[in-house]
């Protein structure tokens, strides 16, 4: 659980499953010899793979044609180290020599070449192998579904996310299916078995595969299928749901056609003849997800809850971008990854700013205070590595910080230019792989300037600006005249700088373009100014009020959380718990207004902690006031406002009130929101996970 401390790491949907708690991209962890890379490159894979699920078993032949720009003797290839080698042959089928890494659990293998390859020269090996895996929450192999991404290394490769065409013959139990990029050729069952060939017809940057069981469902495709003589055409850029169940299935590929041609209208045209999508991650809770080129994977909360307001509206489209980003123009090296998810996430953000502006603007409020949560920032250059460290890091730094980095990038060369470089960028590169050096250029092009500064600020920097507004005295008493000041910024940092003046007679929008630390400007004004909103859409990236007064609260809390929350077994005493309830007391009055969004999170753990003195009657008030508070996040808020409901029905119970407990459940139970269902090991539960659900199930009998 790590749920706790404020605002920062309650991610989205759950508090068990960060949103995207364990989602990741295609084409991340490159093999380390990137000089390698540029000798030696896969183009062509045959595989055949078999699948014993209930085992965990794979068997496969794996057929690689790889191409040499220099002269090579011998070539380092990456393999899931659990898979055992049984023989590695050349063209000629001669058997070659291979070594694996002597560290334990490295994928480093490395075959020697009978004799060596020249520039410019192709050869062919072939790998047999086979092995148990060990099932991980996006790779496994179990009874009940398969998922092997690029990343499980199932296969041997120099480069996980070269592009390559590849044949891949799938063998599975005979009630199964199997999906990979491509087209499927054909499917055949014979036995016990089914087996099912996919083959692209261009080179894509992934081989992952997926196998599901229980194939029943029927598939739902947005547009719908032409009929044509007794079978169904599936219309190019449709997207298709399988086995999700007809409703959710119908829903779900209508939301993401509609993604697809949004972004098909913004960046490109879909590269697939279709996106296919699959329930995958048996068992998983919460909002998971990946991509694959062609094809996507949903977790079962998300298929269940697509429908309801609020939970994770930036999943679909985040996911859908990712057919463009990296999958389309994959990223170099893991230091770019500001190119992978932060630009997901941006166009996640435009997407929604289209089709349901209340949660765009969510997403933003949310961004802007976890960003600047960290004690430590990470420069975004850190890219991909940062998942390293956990989602707690990377996801401020990489999706939020560096989707408000992208629409930072809008205020200084502007939307239009933003949406022009990212077309020019699919454009350039599709099929290759590129750098944030790559995209830059491009920016720069496009606007006539010089962009390092940019760069080098909110990529590889850690610095955040300070922007206000200072009054001065106006030639004219029509005239508002101000000095936009801009700190802890180099000497050439530019921004356009929106405002918001607002007069008696109504208020006058206005924008300036900065330069360097102070920028004066006039307005003509209707009327005597009350007051001056700064970038009040939030659209650069800076300290707000709201990220300010988060760190306060943060920083206060920080011990007085080991109380409310901490995991050790023994009770805190009467003097601990007092002290925890003055500190969170003191947290609410540094932000009287709720700007930063975390007093219903706090007032709940007041509850909780008067409770816990056995005040029942401050707990209560508590309890209420949660109930009545907001956060920035509308599941965040179910689940506070669902568990004070619980509290509240146990406090009637230890009161004798049977009726007001039944009451009070029953309320709690009319919210039939996810976050009802989220598992939670409150502190002194002894680490029992239980649910708002089950408890105000039974506290309502
Ligand atoms: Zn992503």
């Amino acid at each position: 659980m790590v749920c706790f401390a404020l605002a920062a790491s309650f991610v989205g949907a759950y508090c068990d499953t960060p949103l995207r708690a364990q989602e990741t991209v295609p084409a991340q962890e490159k093999p380390s010899a990137a000089p390698q890379q540029e000798k030696v490159r896969a183009e062509r894979y045959e595989i055949d793979v078999r699948f014993e699920p209930e085992r965990g078993f794979l068997h496969a032949k794996a057929r690689v044609t790889l191409r040499a720009s220099q002269f090579v003797e011998a070539i380092e290839f990456e393999l899931n180290p659990r898979l055992q080698i049984l023989e590695v042959t050349d063209g000629q089928g001669r058997k070659l020599d291979f070594t694996r890494s002597g560290r334990i659990g490295s994928p480093k293998l490395l075959v020697r070449l009978v004799e060596p390859c020249g520039a410019e020269q192709g050869t062919t090996l072939t790998f047999v192998y086979e092995g148990t895996l060990v099932p991980r929450p996006m790779d496994y192999i179990t009874k009940d579904g398969i998922l092997l991404r690029d990343e499980s290394r199932w296969y041997p490769a120099v480069d996980i996310s070269a592009f390559t065409k590849n044949k891949i013959l799938i063998s599975v139990p005979s009630n199964w299916g199997a999906i990979t990029s491509g087209q499927m050729l054909g499917s055949i069952g014979y036995g016990l078995g089914a087996s099912f060939t996919w083959e692209t017809a261009r080179p894509v940057s992934s081989r992952s595969i997926l196998g599901v069981p229980r194939i029943t469902k029927g598939f739902q495709c947005s547009p719908k299928p032409v009929q044509e003589q007794g079978f169904q055409r599936i219309r190019m850029g449709s997207a298709c749901a399988f086995d999700l169940g007809e409703e959710s299935g119908s829903k779900i590929a209508a939301k993401a056609q509609n993604i697809l041609e949004f972004y098909g209208k913004n960046i490109a045209q879909y590269g697939d003849s279709q996106l296919r999508i699959h329930q995958a991650f048996p068992g998983a809770r919460g909002a998971i997800g990946y991509s694959a080129p062609g094809f996507l994977v949903v977790s079962e909360d998300l298929v269940k809850w697509h429908n309801y307001p609020g939970y994770a509206p930036e999943f679909l489209p985040h996911e859908v971008a990712h057919q463009w980003f990296p999958i389309e123009v994959t990223i170099a090296r893991e230091e770019d990854g500001w190119l992978a998810e932060s630009v997901a996430e941006y166009l996640a953000w435009r997407y929604l700013r289209e089709k349901d502006l209340a949660a765009a603007r969510t997403m933003v409020a949310r961004a802007m205070r976890d960003a600047l949560a960290p004690e430590l920032l990470r420069p975004l250059s850190e890219g991909l590595k940062l998942f390293r460290e956990g989602n707690e890091v990377a996801y401020p730094a990489l999706y939020q910080r560096g989707m408000l980095v992208w629409r930072t990038l809008e205020t200084v060369i502007d939307r239009e230019r933003v949406d022009a470089a990212l077309r020019e960028y699919y454009k350039r590169y599709a099929g290759r792989s590129a750098s944030i050096a790559d995209f830059r250029k491009i920016c720069e092009e496009l606007s006539g300037r010089d962009l390092g500064w940019f760069f080098d600020y909110y990529i590889n920097g850690m610095q955040i600006p300070e922007i206000t507004i200072r009054r001065v005295a106006a030639g004219a008493p029509n005239e508002y005249a101000g000095e936009i000041v801009v700190k802890n910024v180099p000497a050439d940092y530019q921004v356009r700088v929106e405002m918001r003046i607002e007069t008696a007679s109504g208020s006058v929008s206005h924008s300036v373009a900065t330069h360097g630390e102070v920028t004066p400007f006039t307005v003509t004004v209707p009327g005597p100014v009350q007051r001056v909103v700064v970038d009040p859409d939030q659209r650069i990236l800076r300290w707000t009020e709201a990220a300010r007064r988060n760190r306060k609260q943060r920083e206060l809390l920080a011990k007085a959380d080991m109380v409310a929350y901490g995991s050790t077994p023994i009770q805190p005493d009467r003097t601990e718990l007092v002290r925890a309830i003055h500190a969170y007391r003191e947290a609410i009055t540094e932000d009287p207004e709720n700007l930063a969004g975390n007093n219903q999170q706090i007032r709940f753990v007041l509850g909780q902690l008067e409770n816990r003195r056995g005040r029942l009657e401050n707990a209560s008030v508590e309890f209420r006031l949660a109930i009545a508070l907001a956060s920035l996040a509308p599941m965040e808020t179910d689940f506070y406002r669902a568990w004070a409901h619980v509290y509240l029905a146990k406090i009637a119970q230890k009161r004798g009130d049977a009726a007001g407990a039944r009451r009070e459940a029953g309320a709690g139970l009319t919210m039939k929101s996810p976050a009802l269902e989220t598992l939670v090991a409150w502190p002194g539960s002894g680490g029992r996970e239980t649910t708002a659900e089950q408890e105000l199930r039974r506290l309502a009998r």
